[in-house]
């Protein structure tokens, strides 16, 4: 700490950390848990993040990339990202009781991909083709369906080649970057003036506000501190909107204990913020880490807008998950 100064001042952009997707799909485990007991099983991380993970294996959950020696029976919850029709009809397939905690935000998404399939357009999906919501995406449509393109980069969309009698319609991840979306997008609508998409795309109000945030806040600061796993899209977002809006330093790290503080010496400007899927504990540690290790600290806010959104909520506080399975469960 001997080259720390003794005073420092942390922004902290508001909104951060948890969205109602990801409030939401935490509830239906712990309220599965709950109601049936451990384990509950959940295809793939319920949301992107270490920590909510370790603490639900905990409680009794188990995760799992396939079904393999799952028995029959069992609990299965599909995760926020959502999943194919193929894995959701294999989960009813094979007996399990299944429990969707797909977000509603991306459920709008699959809608929409299906609408353009039964239209027999031509698709566009912006987004990154390993990461699980697309691949949940793009397995709404029918098996071998003919036209769909995935893109990740403005220069994919310049070179895509679409026959010009055919009806285009585009969908979008909704953790990207909402900057590089909104350029792909425009360049959509150059070279496709009739392609249909969400007047404001897809990217989620949740992406867009934290965006907003740390772009407010990045100027202002030396280094940004981002809390969120690196499987995490929309955290990784975070720090590269950190690093594009003139914060000099970003980094992403799961909590106070993987702090680079050799970097952070002679600074006094530190930005935080969280991703959608990054417990508030996180950041409170993190600030009391600051506190133990210099004289003063300063906490400014740096706030572009108030959330209010809650997804379904019924008996009290418990969501309702869709359950998928013909077993007559009443929530
Ligand atoms: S980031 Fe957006 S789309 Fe993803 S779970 Fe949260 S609200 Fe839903």
């Amino acid at each position: 700490m001997s080259d720390s100064p003794t005073d420092i001042t942390l922004y902290l952009a508001e909104p951060r950390g948890f969205c109602a997707g990801v409030r939401r799909a935490i509830a239906i485990v712990e309220d599965a848990l709950t109601r049936f007991g451990a384990p509950v099983y959940v295809r793939h991380e319920i949301v992107h993040n270490k920590h909510v993970i370790n603490e639900l294996k905990q409680k009794g959950a188990v995760f799992v990339e396939d079904f393999t020696d799952i028995p029959q029976g069992s609990i299965v919850i599909f995760s926020a990202h959502g999943v194919s029709r193929q894995v959701a009809a294999e989960a009813t397939d094979k007996g399990f009781v299944c429990i969707d905690a797909t977000c509603p935000l991306v459920e709008k998404v699959h809608q929409q991909i299906s609408k353009y399939a039964t239209q027999n357009m031509e698709i566009i999906v912006i987004g990154k083709p390993s990461h699980p919501e697309i691949i949940g995406t793009l397995g709404q449509l029918p098996k071998d369906y003919p036209s769909v393109h995935v893109i990740t980069s403005a220069a994919e969309a310049q070179e895509l080649t679409i026959a010009p009698h055919k009806d285009i319609g585009f969908v979008t991840q909704t953790t990207l970057s909402v900057d590089d979306t909104k350029a792909i997008v425009d360049i959509l609508h150059q070279r496709f003036p009739s392609i249909h998409g969400l007047q404001k795309k897809d990217i989620c109000y949740a992406t867009t506000n934290r965006q907003q945030a740390i772009k407010a806040l990045a100027a202002q600061c030396e280094c940004v501190l981002v809390l969120g796993s690196q499987n995490s899209s929309n955290s990784r977002q975070l720090r590269d909107v950190a690093l594009k809006n003139g914060a000099n330093q970003a980094f992403l790290i799961d909590d106070a204990s993987e702090i680079d503080w050799p970097a952070l010496n002679g600074l006094t400007r530190i930005g935080i913020s969280a991703g959608a899927s990054a417990p508030e504990y996180l950041v409170e540690d993190l600030i009391e880490t600051f506190r133990r290790r210099y004289n003063k600290i300063n906490i400014q806010y740096v706030m572009v807008a108030k959330e209010n959104v809650n997804f379904i909520i019924r008996n009290g506080n418990v969501p309702r998950g869709r359950y998928l399975s013909k077993t007559n469960l009443l929530w």
